[in-house]
């Protein structure tokens, strides 16, 4: 066994240890290599349970988070997945292990890029990348049965509410009140919309537009 292969499981009983139980979801994190995504300069912490910094000034979520949100988004394999804030990829390959198909967002050209050369290396085939402002979604492919938000929103952004489809679960970051962010979901039903709290975060900033020269 390498040193990769104890971390991983070590990783994984963290996890489990902390409620996540959903073998579909457990297994895409043992699936995905995580140190394909995290910088070199950070190779030794790729399975640490600790957030790590990522081009642009951006940061790849500790594995718990990518695990917790994964597991409460509740995705079937033959949903369509929206997430935006597309980072390092590593959500979008973890979603990419349990649905047909992830169309990710992100605002920088250089996270696009990375990412899509490591769907390309990995063989990730049922993702697609979109250079754009995620706030206003993904318009010619919704609605969505799934959207993952993964950066803090100022408040839940309309847009993204109205590409869910009924039935459909939005998880968002929310900052609630100054400098307190929650993880909110969003269950659309038949014709309203409920609301719960999941938990206390801290994620970087959902921003308006895309961003200039990088
Ligand atoms: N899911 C990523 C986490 C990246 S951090 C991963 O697994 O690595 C959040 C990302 O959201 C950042 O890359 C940031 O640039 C992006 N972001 C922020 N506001 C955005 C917007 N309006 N549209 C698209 N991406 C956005």
């Amino acid at each position: 066994m390498t040193a990769t292969d104890q971390q991983k499981i070590e990783l994984i009983m963290g996890l489990r240890a902390r409620g996540i139980r959903d073998t579909r979801v457990l297994a895409a994190i043992e699936t995905v290599p995580r140190e394909v995504f995290v910088p070199d300069a950070f190779q030794d912490l790729a399975y640490a349970e600790q957030a790590l910094p990522i081009e642009c000034g951006q940061t790849l979520s500790q594995p718990f988070i990518v695990a917790f949100m994964t597991d409460r988004l509740k995705v079937g394999d033959r949903m369509k997945v929206l997430e935006v804030g597309t980072g390092s990829g590593y959500q979008s390959a973890i979603l990419a292990q349990l649905c047909r198909r992830v169309y990710t967002i992100e605002r920088y050209r250089t996270l696009v890029k990375s990412a899509e050369q490591r769907f390309t290396r990995l063989r990730l085939a049922n993702i697609t990348t979109l250079l754009g402002d995620g706030n206003k979604g993904w318009p010619k492919q919704a609605p969505f049965e799934r959207i993952i938000v993964t950066a803090a929103a100022p408040q839940l952004p309309r847009q993204l509410i109205e590409q869910l489809a009924v039935g459909g679960i939005l998880i968002c970051p929310v900052e609630v009140s100054p400098g307190k962010q929650e993880i909110l979901r969003i269950t659309r039903t038949q014709d309203d919309f409920d609301r719960e709290s999941l938990m206390p975060v801290r994620f970087v900033p959902l921003v308006e537009g895309i961003a200039r020269g990088m």
